[in-house]
């Protein structure tokens, strides 16, 4: 059946399909009452629709052989397929009168869907952000990742306290994958190598008495907006090979065998939940190589099919793309198989290699870069150990040619950290095998080329460049914010879903009042919608007509959470004082995960949840001050969290957030920013304008060279209201029945060698929110920064992010 024919089955109505898929496929009586399997009903209808087109994108890449990119990521967040499905393929209208035949509507049966959630944070986000962006571009890209068996924990709050769930996000099956068990690929693990000369003298090596584990792929449509295009993510899943099954079971030992499937199957068991944090977890470098290997041996599978043994255009047609350090490895495996199984020279292999291969950094925190120990690499990966110790000492060379008798450069610059315990630099192997390495915000890529890769950066700066990062606005505003998409296709015409600069039209509306009012009026709607959902998870009553205050975002000491439990404690300081004069009454929400094995950040929600508690418990707080922290944040809850808030906290230490991404799907739902001069903060405020954005605390520059010079004791003691607010902190007022609980909160706050700079940005952010609070009195004043922050916003979609991945980095003219 070829998709013409394929589509014209698919021409019965949509309502036909599910009645069919719900009887048939499913097995289920009478639709009706159960949404789960209406559900599941309409998403295999839906995916009936996805099908034709998919296999028409595979068939065009076939035909018109285009560079090709590879998207290699340890994490894709996904969320929710359903509603994203609809959206693209242009069948809501479609699908709300099928349901309404069902008695039913697509709010209460997309929500039970359960989140794909594969990734940590915004690392994860943005590459299904950018999944999204390239098919709805058409661009000829494909994700590689891992089918997490469990994804991101599941976040419950008992008495103040993180306890985290397993998230078996697949136990009602995934109807949005395909298993395509005859692409499965071999993994080699363990064993040693052995060199010797082939027939004809070569030197060759063997990699040999490995532990082998099978990888299957898993396939996921990824569906661009109303152009025809359906993109696959390919989700990696490990199997036991069948002969280790066999050998177990002839020597006689049969549940051996059966154990020997659940060793297998562990490797894409289990998400690390560390966001910007490594703990050197063997398993964890089994995942990195399983994925990278799997995904190039796939890729070059492909090749060899069509062409046979020649590589020489092989760079031409492929370019790979690293999300961060964790898939670098592939930059070795690379070499390996085209030198051990492809047959290749070095020279030529390391050509093909490095001209395909693009790196993204993510981070300058030193805890989240990754280095393994060598002997780790040693027995799981020995041959790629080899060869890494071959690239490494090539391009040394190469730097002592440049910087002659320069040892300790060629010492900083080399993959391998000397020490008792020497180690793998992981960003090192990523910028010496990569032709392209980018940062993800203007200031980020300028501390990357001045200050952990300058080594590299006067090597060659030719290869850095900086993308900084944007959202999908199919997502995070055409889904999410009905009401704004709404008023924005009345006002605009429907074409800035594509093209997001289409919102600068908007500049000029702030002017409008009836414009004002709704734009307004939707802002509402969407804040009751919010304030439901803080009352179903929280139990804390928020009142529409107050300020909602929003941090949501991983708890980490960078992002400062704790900054602003302090400004907390200074309301309620203020309330209790009756010094409410200059004050907005407000809701303050907080939501985040933290890593389990990450004390600080675990003490950090439980500090937000006491103070919440002290407050939402006295009756004269009601009228000026709610705190909630909602449970389990996700991408989900976030799709109604960032069109219901009015201020948008984006407080990290100035030089730590590389970018943020939460900032942006804030900015385009019209709330305004609190922030710092960091990460994408910088180009947001430079976009709406500085009067649109309450800029406080010190900027990257002064962190370095303010640290350890500060005196946290001197700022508290010389700042009434800072004295005010550690006296409430320090006397248990939070902790009656707990005594000392908070005390390395505290002490953090107090020592002179803070690194997150908390104390001396204390007295800025509070003079920053009372500017918020001077601002949000005059509503019409806010209402206008509001449009102001939305039709400013249209530089931050992951259209234009991938454009110029596309343009300079993917595509880029001249290159080839
Ligand atoms: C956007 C997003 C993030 C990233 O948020 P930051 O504020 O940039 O750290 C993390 N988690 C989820 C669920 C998101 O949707």
């Amino acid at each position: 059946m070829n998709s013409t024919e394929l589509n014209r089955r698919l021409d019965g109505t949509l309502n036909d399909d599910i009645d069919r898929h719900y009887a048939l496929t499913l097995g289920r009586d009478e639709p009706g009452g159960s949404h789960r399997y209406l559900y599941e009903a309409l998403a295999l209808s839906v995916r009936d629709r996805l099908v034709a087109r998919w296999r028409q994108t595979r068939h065009q890449l076939r035909e018109e052989r285009p560079r090709r990119v590879n998207y290699l990521s340890m994490e894709f967040l996904i969320g929710r397929s359903l509603h994203n499905a609809v959206l693209n393929l242009d069948l809501e209208d479609d699908v709300r009168d099928a349901l309404q035949q069902h008695h039913s509507d697509l709010e209460d049966v997309e929500s039970e869907e359960l989140d794909a959630g594969l990734g940590n944070g915004g690392l994860g986000r943005l590459a299904a952000c950018f999944l999204d962006s390239c098919a709805s571009l058409g661009l000829p890209v494909t994700g590689y990742g891992i089918r997490y068996q469990y994804g991101m924990f599941q976040q419950r709050i008992r008495n103040g306290f993180q306890v985290e769930y397993p998230d078996g996000w697949l136990r009602n099956g995934n109807p949005w994958e395909f298993e395509v068990p005859e692409h499965a690929q071999r993994i080699r693990f363990g064993g040693h190598t052995d060199h010797y000369r082939d027939g004809s003298g070569r030197h060759r090596v063997r990699w040999t008495d490995t532990y082998d584990v099978l990888a299957v792929p898993c396939d996921m449509p990824v569906p661009g907006y109303r152009n025809g295009v359906v993109n696959t993510l390919r989700l990696w899943k490990a199997e036991a090979t069948e002969e280790f099954n066999l050998d177990e079971f002839n020597a006689g030992s049969y549940t051996d065998a059966v154990q020997a499937r659940t060793r297998a199957e562990q490797i894409t068991m289990v998400l690390y939940p560390n966001d910007q944090s490594e703990q050197g977890k063997e398993l964890r470098l089994r995942q990195q190589y399983f994925l990278a290997s799997a995904s190039l041996q796939d890729v070059l599978q492909q090749w060899h099919e069509l062409h046979g043994p020649d590589f020489g255009t092989f760079a031409a047609y492929n370019v790979f793309q690293l999300n961060d350090t964790h898939p670098t490895l592939a930059i070795a495996e690379m070499m390996r198989l085209l030198l051990d199984d492809y047959g290749l020279e070095w020279n030529d292999a390391w050509e093909i290699t490095h001209n395909s291969m693009a790196y993204t950094n993510h981070t300058l925190l030193p805890e989240a870069l990754e280095v393994w120990p060598v002997s780790l690499f040693e027995h799981l990966l020995p041959r790629l150990l080899e060869i890494i110790y071959e690239i490494n000492a090539r391009f040394l060379s190469r730097v002592a040619d440049r910087w002659p008798g320069d040892v300790d450069r060629q010492r900083r610059m080399s993959i391998i950290e000397e020490g008792p315990e020497p180690r793998v630099r992981m960003a090192f192997l990523g910028i010496i095998g990569s032709f392209s390495v980018n940062g993800v915000a203007a200031l980020h890529t300028r501390l990357l080329t001045s200050g952990l890769f300058r080594d590299f950066y006067e090597f060659s700066p030719q290869r850095f460049n900086n993308k900084t990062n944007g959202v999908t606005p199919r997502r995070w505003l055409s889904h999410c914010n009905p009401g704004l998409k709404a008023l924005l296709d009345d006002t605009l015409g429907d074409g800035w879903i594509c093209h997001l600069d289409e919102l600068a039209r908007l500049a000029s509306r702030g002017d409008d009042a009836d414009f004002r009012e709704r734009f307004a009026s939707v802002k509402r709607a969407n804040k009751a919608r919010l304030a439901e959902l803080v009352w179903e998870r929280c139990a804390v009553e928020f009142d529409p007509d107050m300020l909602f205050d929003v941090q949501v975002k991983r708890i980490h000491e960078y992002k400062r959470q704790l900054l602003n439990v302090l400004h907390i404690i200074y309301r309620y300081d203020r309330v209790l004082r009756g010094d409410t004069d200059t004050l907005q009454p407000r809701c303050i929400l907080i939501a985040g995960k933290a890593a389990p094995g990450y004390a600080m950040a675990k003490l950090l929600i439980k500090l937000i949840n006491n103070v919440a508690s002290v407050i939402n418990r006295d009756p004269r707080m009601k009228p000026w001050l709610r705190v909630a922290f909602l449970p389990d944040y996700n991408v989900s809850t976030m799709e109604v969290i960032c069109t219901g808030a009015d201020l948008s906290e984006q407080i990290s230490t100035a030089g730590k957030e590389a970018s943020g991404t939460g900032n942006m799907k804030f900015m385009m739902n019209g709330a305004v920013t609190i922030g710092t001069l960091d990460g994408a903060n910088i180009e947001i405020r430079e976009a709406v304008g500085e009067s649109n954005f309450f800029l406080f605390g010190l900027d990257a520059d002064q962190v370095e060279s303010q640290r350890g010079q500060t005196d946290p004791a001197a700022l508290i003691d010389g700042d009434t209201d800072f004295s005010r607010v550690m006296q409430l902190l320090e006397s248990g007022h939070f902790n009656m029945l707990e005594p000392g609980l908070f005390r390395t909160v505290i002490d953090s706050i107090r020592d002179p060698y803070d690194l997150w700079m908390t104390a001396a940005d204390f007295r800025s952010y509070i003079d920053a929110q009372l500017a918020v609070d001077a601002a949000f009195a005059d509503s019409e004043g806010w209402t206008r920064k509001c449009i102001a922050n939305t039709s400013a916003s249209g530089y931050f979609s992951s259209d234009r992010t991938i454009r110029e991945y596309a343009d300079e980095i993917w595509f880029r003219k001249g290159h080839w």
